[in-house]
Formats: C-alpha cells, sequence, structure tokens
C-alpha cells in the first residue's frame, strides 16, 4: 500500500540510450516524472508478479510512453497470466503508437536483450508466481591494436574483430586481452529467503533486495507470506558477495524503513535503505 510519503516498488534501469522498468506499483509515474526521466526510450518492463503492488501502475505508464511520441516496440516480461493482466490493465488505455508485445517467463529462463545484455530469471517463493531478476552486462576484452597489425589486419577489420568475428582465419582471442568482468544487477522481490537465491544473485554490482519486516522477530511471519526480513537479506548479499544492497519493500507497518540500516550492517557493510529517488551509476571495475 503506498504511503504518503512512501510510494511502491519501482525501478529504473538505463543502459546506454534505453530505459527498462522493473515493477510498476500504482503512482510510478509521479515519481517518474520528479527524477526527470524521459519515458520515450522504454522498450522493456519487467513485472516480478501480478500482484496490485508491482503493476497498478502499468496503465498510466504505457500512456505516458505513447504520449511521448514511442513508436518502437514495447515488451512486457512477467510471470504465466501477465498477458492476461496486461491486456485487462491497458483496457483502459485505449489506442497506443507502438507495438505491445509481452512474453510469459516460468523461472529460469535466459533472454537476449542486446548483443551485450542478458537477462535471466529465477522462480522465487511467494504466494503466486513470482520472478527475480539479474541482469548482465558482457564486456569483451581489451582490444591490442599492436597485435592486430602484428597480424596483418586491416584497421577496417578491426571492428569486427572486436564484435568477436573470425577475419581472414584471426581469432579475436589472438589479438584481445584477458576477460574483463562484466556487470551484474539482481532485483529479488516478493520471496521469502532460500538457499538458490545465493548463486542466482551471486557477485551481483547491485542486489535490490525486499526487506519486508525489520524485526528478526517477524521471520516466522515473512516465511508464511513470502517475505524475507532485513537480516535475511542483508545475510544473501553478504553470502553471495555482492558490491551494494539496497533494501526495498518494506512493510507499511513499518514507521521507518530507515532502523533496518544498523540491523543490515550487522550482516554487510554496504547496505543502503531504498528511498524515493534512490540512484546510482554503475561503472565496470576496470
Ligand atoms: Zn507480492
Ligand atoms: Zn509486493
Amino acid at each position: 500500500m503506498p504511503l504518503p510519503d512512501r510510494p511502491l516498488t519501482a525501478l529504473l534501469i538505463r543502459i546506454r540510450n534505453q530505459t527498462i522498468l522493473f515493477d510498476c506499483g500504482e503512482g510510478t509515474q509521479i515519481t517518474w516524472r520528479r527524477n526527470g526521466w524521459p519515458f520515450r526510450p522504454t522498450g522493456t518492463i519487467l513485472l516480478s508478479h501480478l500482484h496490485a503492488d508491482h503493476v497498478a501502475g502499468l496503465p498510466g505508464i504505457l500512456f505516458n510512453i505513447a504520449h511521448a511520441g514511442r513508436t518502437e516496440p514495447v515488451t512486457i516480461y512477467g510471470p504465466p497470466r501477465t498477458y492476461e493482466i496486461t491486456r485487462n490493465l491497458t483496457s483502459i488505455v485505449g489506442w497506443v503508437p507502438y507495438d505491445l508485445r509481452v512474453v510469459e517467463l516460468d523461472g529460469d529462463d535466459e533472454v537476449r536483450l542486446a548483443e551485450d545484455l542478458t537477462l535471466r530469471t529465477q522462480r522465487l517463493r511467494h504466494p503466486v508466481h513470482c520472478l527475480g531478476y539479474a541482469l548482465e552486462i558482457r564486456r569483451n576484452p581489451r582490444f591490442d591494436p599492436e597485435r592486430a597489425a602484428a597480424r596483418g589486419i586491416a584497421m577496417t577489420d578491426w571492428k569486427r574483430l572486436q564484435r568477436g568475428e573470425i577475419v581472414d582465419g584471426v581469432h579475436p582471442a589472438d589479438v584481445t586481452g584477458p576477460p574483463r568482468r562484466g556487470l551484474k544487477l539482481a532485483l529479488v522481490t516478493d520471496t521469502s529467503a532460500f538457499a538458490d537465491l545465493i548463486p542466482f544473485v551471486a557477485g551481483s554490482d547491485l542486489l535490490v533486495c525486499e526487506s519486508m519486516y525489520i524485526d528478526d522477530a517477524e521471520a516466522e511471519k515473512a516465511a508464511e507470506r513470502g517475505h524475507m526480513t532485513t537480516r535475511q537479506a542483508a545475510r544473501l548479499a553478504a553470502s553471495a558477495n555482492v558490491g551494494q544492497l539496497w533494501l526495498t519493500h518494506f512493510s507499511p507497518s513499518v514507521q521507518d524503513p530507515q532502523d533496518a540500516l544498523a540491523l543490515a550492517n550487522e550482516e554487510f557493510p554496504h547496505a543502503v535503505v531504498g528511498e524515493t529517488g534512490l540512484s546510482t551509476t554503475l561503472r565496470f571495475r576496470d
């Protein structure tokens, strides 16, 4: 339930000139407008599950994307029944100038969103079918012009090698350095804690994870309802060796989410309590 100073779950990801929206609670368009990012570059929408607090803002967003003049397709990824729910929600939006596509995923999926951008899913533990998402940007090894020149490759063909093509029998690995670390962003909400989450989010530069309850005493209630406590989220971040943890999706019964910080830090030092407008830039580490 949205509170006056605490809107519902939604996250924007900007990769190059594309915007990806993750979840879309009621009122998402208001906070979106406040942060000033344009609607038009939004070609991908990821839905964790079809509970109202994650999808009720969809009509407003789809309308805004249309109003901004987008004509390229928009694809909504979500669990089974996403097509049906989206169709019902969009029936009040009317005509849109773009092709609206829906892809239903099950969990354990791998989708190529771009040449170097992969989306993976994991089925979460929640009363309804719910998906965790991991976005991974692959990074090509560094290209070595001297080695390419030494092998007689014309400069006009360097781009092909950089893209991973074999040129005149020269393999990209012959003219590039060692593999380089890419970037990983993991989005985990709503779910109870379980061991298989660790490999799924392992090594993320940023893990955005639900933290429905702060108090350890509510761990049992959290598990019953398919949610996590702050400590469980922080332990997940520590076990999975992530770079940074953002805690989100606090229960309306939590008076001040910032109370979660000290507790989270007992398990994991790089935790941040999510708040409206929280933003960061993830950069390649080398
Ligand atoms: Zn839910
Ligand atoms: Zn929820």
